[in-house]
């Protein structure tokens, strides 16, 4: 039977006191900004904003700009800090540079930043990690909680599971992204995932042209503006 992390990640949170801390993995503002919303009611939340999959400095410091006036505005929680470190998810991408999303490379691209931030949840005194990687619809679930489970394992603190995208949580990070005018990327965050949009959606262009005067708008895009992850 399928695992209900958002179901686990309840059951769990019934018994923690309020102000417990916790260090949240962010990938970007809007993706923080529901699972924030969620979390904020019974952690004292920390983002950290490891991410070295991004593809070049300026998406990095453009994305992070934005984490950190989200933070600013709302007041939701701390800002913890990272360098942009392209060397590690290079070495964590080797040899898998041309699979698609969702494919091998993302699992250890994920695998790369949950284990990162329960190394600097355990060093930092945090009881508690977690993730916002759950709540893109273009995110494996089931990975995110794997990896975050044996992260949490190998450095000696809990791992909250999470399906964030469950109860509309991810249409409500739509909703404040809107409401905070946060910027939202339209491919996940790598180069490989850069070209594959690019090519997806030259592809979409070149059908577009073919069908030109025959009333279909094939356009529009699906994928929801900028839910990297
Ligand atoms: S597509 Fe996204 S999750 Fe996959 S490797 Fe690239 S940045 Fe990481």
């Amino acid at each position: 039977m399928k695992e209900n992390y958002d179901k686990a990640m309840r059951e769990i949170i019934e018994g923690i006191p309020k102000g417990t801390r916790l260090l949240l993995h962010s990938c970007c503002a809007p993706c923080s900004s529901a699972c924030l919303e969620t979390l904020r009611e019974t952690f004292s939340v920390t983002v950290f904003y490891y991410n070295p999959n991004i593809d070049e400095d300026a998406e990095y410091e453009k994305r992070k700009a934005e984490q950190i006036r989200f933070l600013r505005e709302t007041g939701w929680a701390d800002f913890y800090d990272c360098d942009h470190d392209a060397a590690a998810f290079a070495r964590a991408a080797k040899g898998l540079e041309g699979e698609p999303e969702r494919g091998r490379r993302c699992y250890r691209c994920y695998g790369l930043r949950l284990e990162e931030t329960a190394r600097v949840a355990k060093a930092s005194g945090f009881p508690w990690f977690c993730s916002t990687l759950s709540l893109s619809p273009y995110k494996n679930a089931d990975w995110v909680n794997e990896l975050g489970a044996a992260a949490g394992e190998k450095y000696g603190v809990r791992f909250l599971p999470s399906d964030f995208k469950k109860r509309g949580g991810y249409y409500r990070s739509l909703e404040l992204s809107a409401r905070y005018g946060l910027y939202r990327q339209n491919f996940c965050g790598c180069k490989y995932s850069r070209e594959e949009t690019e090519r997806k959606r030259a592809g979409r262009a070149g059908d577009t042209a073919g069908t030109k005067g025959m009333g279909t708008d094939k356009t529009s895009e699906t994928r929801g503006q900028g839910s990297d992850e």
